[in-house]
């Protein structure tokens, strides 16, 4: 399993937050389908043949919280529901692939500095660099 390089997950990673991109209106709940009796006894729902309800249910501060969705939005409303559960899939794949790319990082880098070691091991680390040198301008 050492065919993944920090160029193949940031590929991914690029291919997702392509789709990422294509999410379109989404709503923070699940979209359920309920059976519901009216109360009516002369209705068909008391001889075993409910109504349909459509709801959208969310948790609130751990209660459930629910919205009546009225019929003829429902086919939309079900699709702003699955928008949200694949947009909360693509974020956490997202996030996912920038942790494994970090952790490779670091990986990579302590194996380079590894060689470095190797190569110049009687070195010193410079301090030339980054050293202040305030004798500039004018
Ligand atoms: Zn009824």
């Amino acid at each position: 399993m050492k065919n993944e390089s920090v160029k193949t997950l940031e590929l991914r990673r690029a291919a997702l937050l392509k789709e990422l991109a294509t999410i379109g209106p989404l709503v923070q709940a699940s979209f359920c389908e309920r059976t519901v009796r009216c109360g009516n006894p002369a209705c068909r729902c008391a001889q075993g043949e409910p109504h349909r309800a459509y709801v959208l249910t969310r948790k609130v501060r751990g209660k459930t919280a629910t919205t009546h969705v009225p019929r003829d939005l429902r086919e939309e409303v079900r699709s702003w529901a699955e928008e949200y559960r694949r947009v909360k899939q693509l974020l956490r794949q997202i996030s996912d692939l920038s942790d494994r790319i970090i952790r490779l990082h670091v990986r990579t880098s302590r194996a380079v500095a590894r060689n470095r070691d190797r190569v110049r091991a009687t070195r010193r680390s410079s301090t030339g660099e980054c050293s202040d040198t305030t004798s500039q301008g004018s």
